[in-house]
């Protein structure tokens, strides 16, 4: 039952605290497509003897590892060392088709069989990573592993740039919510294994991803060498629906690409570092960025390498990378909202012409809404909580600017909500009386989580003519699609994709 695999194997690790628990999870492991599973004896609550080790191993659906990791590096083990090593040669000898073994254990004391020579940090990066890869390396072990704590996810560019260049069959993963594109992209670089847990809460190491999401949501079984990276920036980027908006529209029309998340902190720095690390990186061919990176993405990108309306809104939510490394970007917001609105109305963009707008909210998407609103001469009043961005804003794109306690006096054609009031879990909130409503005949509320807001509730009911923030998002995420891969993007498709993540049908 040794390891034969010839790609690279997606592992269970098994924390369960008793043999009789472990042996039922190595069956659901096993079904739900794990090629291996990791037996973590550290944390089954007594010292497991060889008839715990027989009841484990001979039944296996799947080769396995024998993992007794102690408190130090990262495990739960903190009895006799040399209890823990006997426990690990005798899993050897009873046919464990890998026992791993810590780095720190001295070669002459390391238990014999094949071995996966590991080397933890739960802090970070270490200083010394380049000499403990080379002693991984120089070992007489069948594999090496090396994981570690990602800040940003260059460290998971950094992980993977270890197996890219690794002489031996190798894991490498940096751990985290930063480092989630190392375990997903383990697969393109060749790497012996990457780990899932069987589901959600059953994790042995952060940032470890369920054997279901690494199938279902990020294509592990179609990635290959020559797969292309696509990823979100982001900060928060755990709930975001883009990966797998992207990763269904890459598998329907057959491109060979995968979506990941990619958390990044605040700050052009954070940002910036990651760019220059992804400059090598030729498969990386686009990227998406969201809250708090846009003005940093142009920035970065420069106002020349973006279109005349993006320089004018000063963000950008898209990036493309050529295989020279050299970026370009657009924002894909405001002609999503236009073009969301527009269809609503069955009119064309330059249409807007003279129409009386109501955009209530100045932050980022109001200002993209409200510099294509000026671009096709509609007259917009700008109606803000903090009325001197209001002001700014309208004195920017030759708007008016009323504070939002004006907004019952609204006189307009159209009503955009762009602020989070009425956004999930706030949802009985709503930015205008019903009374203002029956007085307008178009309401666009930008928010998409609920698709259906009390705003769009009580404009229907007034006999409004309602735009979802679905509309937009979708557009948007079309416009990147099609920015990037220059082919028709499933439309259909990605809307019930958005829909169905909202209406929670998918984990
Ligand atoms: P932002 O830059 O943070 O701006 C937030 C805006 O909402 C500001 O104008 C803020 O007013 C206002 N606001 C927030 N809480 C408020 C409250 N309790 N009362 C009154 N005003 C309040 O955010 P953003 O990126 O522009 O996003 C705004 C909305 O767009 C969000 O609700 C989001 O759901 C939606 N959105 C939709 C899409 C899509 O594709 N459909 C994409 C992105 C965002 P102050 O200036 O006074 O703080």
């Amino acid at each position: 039952m040794s390891n034969t695999l010839s790609k690279t194997a997606l592992i269970v690790p098994l924390i369960q605290s008793t043999a009789g628990e472990m042996r039922a999870c190595m069956s659901r492991a096993s079904e739900a497509g794990a090629d291996m599973v990791e037996l973590r004896l550290d944390h089954l609550a007594d010292l497991p003897d060889d008839a715990d080790l027989k009841s484990l191993l001979e039944n296996r659906p799947v080769p396995a590892i024998v993992t007794y990791r102690p408190i130090r590096q990262g495990g739960r083990f903190d009895g006799d060392e040399s209890d823990r090593l006997e426990i690990l040669t005798a899993a050897a000898r009873l046919g464990a088709d890998y026992i791993d073994v810590v780095l720190d254990v001295p070669p002459d004391n390391r238990p014999k069989g094949r071995t996966i020579l590991s080397h933890h940090d739960f802090t970070g990066s270490p200083a010394d990573l380049e000499e403990i890869v080379a002693e991984l390396e120089a070992s007489d072990a069948d594999v090496c592993k090396i994981v570690f704590t990602a800040n940003g996810p260059e460290d998971a560019l950094t992980a993977l740039a270890i197996l890219r260049n690794a002489t031996k069959p190798t894991i490498s993963l940096a751990m985290g919510e930063a480092g989630l594109a190392s375990r997903i992209l383990a697969g393109k670089f060749g790497a012996f294994g990457t780990f899932a847990s069987l589901s959600e809460g059953s994790e042995s190491a952060p940032g470890q991803l369920t054997i279901e999401q690494m199938k279902n949501l990020y294509r592990w079984d179609s990635a290959g060498p020559a797969t292309e990276v696509y990823g979100v920036i982001g900060c928060p980027v755990a709930h975001s629906m883009s990966p797998a908006i992207h990763n269904s529209a890459f598998a329907e029309t057959g491109i060979d690409a995968v979506y990941v998340p990619l958390l990044i902190e605040s700050g052009a720095e954070n940002f910036n570092r990651f760019m220059e690390a992804v400059a090598p990186w030729t498969d990386i061919r686009g990227l998406s960025v969201t809250i708090p990176h846009k003005e940093n993405a142009i920035a970065r990108v420069g106002a020349e390498k973006t279109d005349e309306l993006s320089r004018q809104i000063g963000a950008i939510n898209t990036i493309a990378i050529t295989p020279d490394g050299s970026f370009s970007g657009t924002n894909t917001d405001y002609a999503a909202a236009i073009d969301a609105l527009c269809a609503a109305m069955g009119i064309g963009r330059d249409d807007l012409s003279g129409r009386k707008v109501a955009v209530i909210g100045a932050g980022g998407v109001a200002r993209a809404i409200v510099a294509a609103l000026a671009h096709h001469n509609a007259e917009t009043t700008i109606y803000n909580r903090t009325f001197t961005r209001a002001e700014k804003l309208a004195e920017e794109f030759g708007a008016k600017a009323c504070p939002l306690d004006k907004v019952a006096e609204i006189s307009s054609e159209i009503i955009i909500n762009c602020t989070s009031i009425g956004m999930h879990p706030n949802v009985n909130d709503t930015p205008i009386s019903t009374g203002t409503l029956s007085r307008v005949k178009v309401v666009f509320d930008t928010i998409y989580n609920p698709i259906q807001t009390r705003l769009l509730r009580e404009a229907s009911d007034a006999g409004c003519l309602t735009v979802s923030g679905v509309d937009m998002f979708v557009n948007q995420a079309v416009a990147q699609f099609e920015f990037w891969t220059d082919k028709s993007a499933p439309r259909d498709l990605m809307r019930e994709v958005v829909v169905r993540h909202l209406t929670g049908q998918q984990k």
